[in-house]
C-alpha cells in the first residue's frame, strides 16, 4: 500500500528534509524540526503524489488516503489530549499548502479547522476566554468561507465594519465575545445564502473540503500564473499540511512572528525579525498591524517605540535565539521561521531557507565562509550568478538635491525612479510603450505580480519586511519601499498624497528600497560600488575557476569598466563600431561607396591615423592583457548613406556628382545582407581595407608598447570564415602588412592571427582551419543564426510562441543551445586541437556572459569567455561555478 500520509510531531517524524518532491518545502521542514527535537506542534502531511492523483482524477483521492488520515488524526489526538468534535477537549488543526518550492501567497490556508456551534463553547471553556474562541471561530467561517467555499470576502467585511461603526468601535479588538457571537449568526446566514446550505459542522467534513481546497488551489490561475513566470512544472503538485492548532492570540503572553535567522536585506548576522502580541498566523504578514521588532537592537535602529519580544517575553526570546541557532547550523543557510507563542510557550511552525536580496545572500555566504559554517566553495556555488546584476543597480548620487516625500520600510534595495502608476495592468501597458514607472499601490498581492515585473520599483503605503510587496520584490532584485504609511493614494482619482502635495499618475518619483525613502521627480543615480563582500567572493571564484575572463569592448570607457570588473583581456572588438563615429562615418562611407581601389585606398589613409589611436588607447589600459581585435566584420547596409542629404554629403567629400553615388549606393543594396558581403568577404574584395587596418593594428601595438613599456601582442582575428582559403588569403595580407611595419620601423612584431567560428562549415572543418589558425573565438551569435537558419534580427517576432508553446524552453540567443549549437561548438574544438594542440579556445557570442552557456564552456575546455563588460563579474563567478561542478 503507498504510502501517502506522513506524521510528524512529538521529537520524531517519518519523513526528512530530504524528502521535498514528497512533502513539500514546508513539510520536510516541519519533519525536519520535529526529528531535531524543536517544538513543532503535532500534524501531518499529505504527500504532492495525492495532489497529481486529485488532478488527474477529477477531484477524487486515491485508495487508503482516508484510513491514513484517520490513523495520522489519532495519533495527534493521543499528544495532545484532543479529539476532533470533542465537547470537551476539541481538537483544532490548521491546513495549509506546501509544495516543492514556496510559492509565496499563491497558496492558501485554513486555520481554526474544527470549530463549529458546539466545540466553540468547548474552546472557551478551556481557554478560559470566551472572547478569543468565538473571535477564533468568526476567523475561521471567514477563512474556510473564503477558501474553500468561495463566499466573496467582502461580505464578511462588510458585516464586520457594520457592527464596529454601529458600536463605535475601532478595532477589532474592542469586540466582546457576545459581539463575535452575534456576527458569527450573521457570517453563517452569509455562508448559507451563498452556497444553499449551512455552514459545515462535522470537523471531518470541514478537512476534507479544507484538503480538496488546498490540491484545487493548485490549478487555480493566480498559481498557474506563478508557475509559468517561475517555470515550475505543473506535475509537482503540492502537498497539504494538517498540523494542531497553537495559539498568538491568547491575550498578552500569546504571540505570532515571522523572522530571519539574518537581515534578509543587508545579510548582516543579525536576527531579524517582527511579531505580534495577542495576533494569529496571517495578522503579521497581511500587513494590517503594524508588527514589532523581535531584538531590542533592531527596535532601537528602526526607531519604534513599541516594545520589542526581547523585551516583553524574554524567556520565549531566549528560547527562540537558540533554535534559531540550532537551525542555521543544521541547515548551513539563513532561514525563514515562523512561530507562535501560545501563554508563554513557543512553537515552531515553518523554517525554510531564507529569500534574500543579492547583497545578503554575498554577505551572509561570505560571513558563513569566514564563520566556518561553510567552505569557500560552497559560498561561491551558493550565490546565483544573475543576482549579482542587482548589486550593479544603480543608487541615488549622495550629493543630489532632494525631496524627501515620505518614509517607509527598506524592502528590497536598489534606487527606481519612474512614472508614478497605481495599477499594474497600467505598469504593463506603460513598460510595452518603453516608459519607466514606479507602481504605487495600498498593498500588493499576488495579482500584481505583472505590474510588478513591469515597474522598476515597487512602493506601499501599508504592511511591513515580509509584507507580500516586500517579499516578492526581493525575489525579482526589484527597488521596493513598503509601508509608507505618511503617503494616501486615491486609485479613484489617480493621485497620491503626501507632504502637503498631491500628484497625479504620470509624474516622476523615485524611491530608494535602501533607505525606505521616497523622493519628489526623478534624481540623478550613481554607480554601484563593488568592494567588500563582492570582491572577497569574486576573488574566491577566481582562485577556483580555469577559464579566463575577458570583455567585447571597443571604446575607452568600455574597456575601462571592463578593467574594473576584472576582465582579464579583450576578447573581442568589433572595428566597425568604431566606424560609426561622428567624425568617421563619412570616410567610412567613402571608402565603401567608392568604385575602385584608388578611391577606396584614399579613403582608408583618412580612417589610418583614427583606427591606430583608437587602438593604442585600448592596448595602454590592456596593459599587455591580450586584446583581439576583429577585422571589419558587418553587412555593408549598414553604412551606406540614407536620404538625399547624406549621400550629397559623401558624394561632395570625394568630389563626385551625388547620382552617381546614389546609383553606387543602390547596387550595394543586398536582399540578405546578414549572410551577404560581410566578414571577410569583405577582405577578399577589397584587400586593402584588412591591410589598413592590420597597419593601424600593428602600429598602434609599437606605439603602446614604447608608452608604457609593456609588450603589446595583438591577437588579429578574421571574422566570417567557411573555408580555409579564405583565411589564408587574409592572413597572407595580415602577414605581408606585419612585414612591411617590422621594416619600416625596425622593430619586430609579435602577434597572432585565427578566426572567429561562426558558420556550421567552419565548425566542421576545424582541422584544416586550424592549420592556418592560431586561436579560434566562437561566434555563438551568428553560429547560432546559422544552425537554426534562425535570423537574429527577426527571431524576436516568432520565438516568444515557441516558448510559450514549449518548442524550445529557452531563446537560443541567450542561452546556447548546447545539443545543436554546442555539439559545433564541441567537434569544433576537438578538430582543432587535432591539428593544432595547443590552439586557443574562447567564445565572444552573447553566450559569454550567460551563465548556463559558460557552464558548457568549461566542458568543451575553453580558455576564455568573453562578454559585455558589466557581465564580467557574473562570467568570473560563473566560470569559477562550472569549475567546481566540473570536479564533481
Ligand atoms: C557572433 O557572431 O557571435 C559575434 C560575436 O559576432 P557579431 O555579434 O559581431 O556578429
Ligand atoms: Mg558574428
Amino acid at each position: 500500500m503507498t504510502k501517502w500520509v506522513y506524521a510528524f510531531g512529538d521529537g520524531t517524524a517519518e519523513g526528512t528534509s530530504g524528502m521535498r518532491n514528497l512533502l513539500g518545502g514546508k513539510g520536510s521542514n516541519l519533519a525536519e524540526m520535529s526529528s531535531l527535537g524543536l517544538p513543532v506542534p503535532p500534524g501531518f502531511t499529505i504527500t504532492t503524489e495525492v495532489c497529481t492523483y486529485y488532478t488527474q482524477n477529477g477531484d477524487t483521492y486515491p485508495d487508503g488516503l482516508t484510513a491514513q488520515v484517520e490513523t495520522a488524526l489519532d495519533r495527534i489526538s493521543a499528544l495532545t489530549g484532543r479529539r476532533f468534535g470533542d465537547q470537551e477537549n476539541p481538537l483544532l488543526v490548521s491546513v495549509r499548502s506546501g509544495a516543492r518550492v514556496s510559492m509565496p501567497g499563491m497558496m492558501d490556508t485554513v486555520l481554526n479547522l474544527g470549530l463549529n456551534d458546539a466545540t466553540v463553547q468547548a474552546l472557551a471553556k478551556s481557554s478560559g476566554d470566551a472572547r478569543f474562541a468565538y473571535d477564533s471561530y468568526r476567523r475561521f467561517i471567514q477563512m474556510y468561507g473564503d477558501v474553500v467555499l468561495g463566499v466573496e470576502h467582502h461580505a464578511f467585511e462588510e458585516i464586520l465594519e457594520h457592527e464596529k461603526e454601529t458600536k463605535g468601535y475601532v478595532l477589532d479588538t474592542d469586540l466582546t465575545a457576545a459581539d463575535w457571537q452575534g456576527i458569527i449568526e450573521r457570517y453563517k446566514a452569509v455562508v448559507e445564502a451563498s452556497i444553499g446550505k449551512p455552514f459545515p459542522q462535522d470537523p471531518h467534513a470541514q478537512l476534507w473540503g479544507a484538503v480538496g481546497a488546498v490540491f484545487g488551489s493548485w490549478m487555480n490561475q493566480r498559481a498557474i500564473t506563478y508557475r509559468r513566470l517561475h517555470t515550475i512544472p505543473e506535475t509537482w503538485g503540492t502537498a497539504v499540511n494538517v498540523q494542531a492548532m497553537v495559539f498568538g492570540n491568547m491575550g498578552d503572553t500569546s504571540a505570532t512572528g515571522v523572522a530571519f535567522t539574518r537581515n534578509p536585506s543587508t545579510g548582516e548576522n543579525a536576527l531579524y525579525g517582527e511579531f505580534l502580541v495577542n495576533a494569529q498566523g496571517e495578522d503579521v504578514v497581511a500587513g494590517i498591524r503594524t508588527p514589532q521588532s523581535i531584538t531590542e537592537k533592531a527596535r532601537i535602529e528602526g526607531g519604534s517605540d513599541k516594545p520589542s519580544m526581547e523585551t516583553v517575553m524574554p524567556a520565549a526570546f531566549t528560547e527562540f535565539v537558540a533554535i534559531c541557532d540550532v537551525l542555521e547550523r543544521h541547515y548551513k543557510d539563513m532561514q525563514d521561521v515562523e512561530f507562535t507563542i501560545e501563554r508563554g510557550k513557543l512553537w515552531m511552525l515553518q523554517t525554510r531557507s531564507g529569500k534574500r536580496t543579492a547583497k545578503a545572500a554575498l554577505r551572509s555566504a561570505v560571513d558563513m565562509a569566514n564563520e566556518g559554517l561553510i567552505t569557500r566553495e560552497q559560498a561561491i556555488a551558493r550565490i546565483d550568478p544573475a543576482s549579482l546584476d542587482q548589486l550593479l543597480h544603480p543608487t541615488i548620487d549622495p550629493s543630489a538635491e532632494r525631496t524627501v516625500l515620505a518614509s517607509g520600510l527598506p524592502a528590497s534595495p536598489g534606487a527606481a525612479t519612474g512614472e508614478i502608476v497605481f495599477s499594474s495592468d497600467e505598469a504593463e501597458r506603460l513598460k510595452g510603450l518603453g516608459k519607466k514607472v514606479v507602481l504605487v499601490r495600498v498593498e500588493t498581492s499576488p495579482e500584481d505580480i505583472h505590474g510588478m515585473h513591469a515597474a522598476e520599483g515597487i512602493l506601499t503605503t501599508r504592511g511591513g519586511m515580509t509584507s507580500h510587496a516586500a517579499v516578492v520584490a526581493r525575489g525579482m532584485g526589484k527597488p521596493c519601499v513598503s509601508g509608507a504609511g505618511g503617503i494616501r493614494v486615491d486609485y479613484a482619482k489617480a493621485t497620491l498624497t503626501a507632504a502637503g502635495r498631491t500628484l497625479k499618475a504620470g509624474d516622476q518619483i523615485t524611491i530608494d528600497g535602501a533607505s525606505g525613502q521616497v523622493f519628489l521627480g526623478a534624481l540623478p543615480m550613481v554607480k554601484p560600488d563593488l568592494s567588500g563582500d563582492f570582491s572577497n567572493l569574486i576573488a574566491w571564484a577566481d582562485d577556483v575557476r580555469r577559464m579566463k575572463v575577458r570583455a567585447n569592448a571597443e571604446t575607452p570607457a568600455d574597456a575601462r569598466v571592463a578593467r574594473e570588473f576584472g576582465a582579464e583581456g579583450i576578447g573581442l572588438c568589433r572595428t566597425e563600431h568604431m566606424f560609426f563615429d561622428e567624425g568617421r562615418i563619412v570616410a567610412v562611407r567613402e571608402m565603401i561607396l567608392a568604385d575602385n581601389e584608388q578611391g577606396r585606398r584614399a579613403a582608408l589613409a583618412k580612417l589610418l591615423p583614427m583606427q591606430r589611436s583608437d587602438f593604442v588607447a585600448l592596448f595602454e589600459i590592456m596593459a599587455g592583457l591580450p586584446v583581439t581585435i576583429r577585422l571589419l566584420d558587418p553587412p555593408l547596409h549598414e553604412f551606406i548613406p540614407h536620404g538625399d542629404e547624406e549621400i550629397a554629403e559623401v558624394a561632395a567629400a570625394m568630389g563626385v556628382p551625388a547620382d552617381r553615388m546614389k546609383e553606387r549606393a543602390e547596387a550595394l543594396h543586398e536582399f540578405n545582407p546578414m549572410l551577404g558581403h560581410r566578414g571577410c568577404r569583405l577582405a577578399i574584395s577589397y584587400p586593402e581595407i584588412a591591410e589598413m587596418q592590420a597597419r593601424a593594428i600593428f602600429e598602434a601595438a609599437i606605439e603602446a608598447a614604447e608608452k608604457t613599456g609593456a609588450p603589446v601582442e595583438p591577437e588579429v582575428m578574421v571574422p566570417l570564415v567557411g573555408l580555409k582559403a579564405e583565411l589564408d588569403l587574409v592572413k597572407a595580407t595580415i602577414d605581408a602588412t606585419a612585414k612591411a611595419v617590422e621594416k619600416e620601423t625596425g622593430k619586430t612584431l609579435v602577434y597572432s592571427v585565427g578566426t572567429m567560428v561562426e558558420l556550421p562549415r567552419a565548425a566542421l572543418r576545424a582541422a584544416e582551419i586550424a592549420e592556418a589558425a592560431e586561436f579560434f573565438s566562437f561566434g555563438t551569435n551568428d553560429l547560432t543564426q546559422t544552425t537554426f537558419g534562425i535570423s537574429r534580427d527577426d527571431a524576436a517576432s516568432f520565438l516568444g510562441a515557441y516558448q510559450t508553446k514549449g518548442i524550445i524552453e529557452r531563446d537560443p540567443f541567450v542561452t546556447l543551445d548546447v545539443d545543436g549549437v554546442g555539439e559545433l561548438v564541441k567537434i569544433a574544438a576537438e578538430r582543432g586541437r587535432t591539428t593544432r594542440p595547443d590552439i586557443k579556445l574562447g567564445i565572444c557570442g552573447e553566450h559569454g556572459g550567460d551563465p548556463a552557456s559558460i557552464t558548457f564552456c568549461e566542458t568543451v575546455g575553453l580558455d576564455y569567455v568573453s562578454c559585455s563588460p558589466f557581465r564580467v563579474p557574473i562570467a568570473r563567478l560563473s566560470a569559477a561555478q562550472a569549475a567546481l561542478k566540473a570536479k564533481g
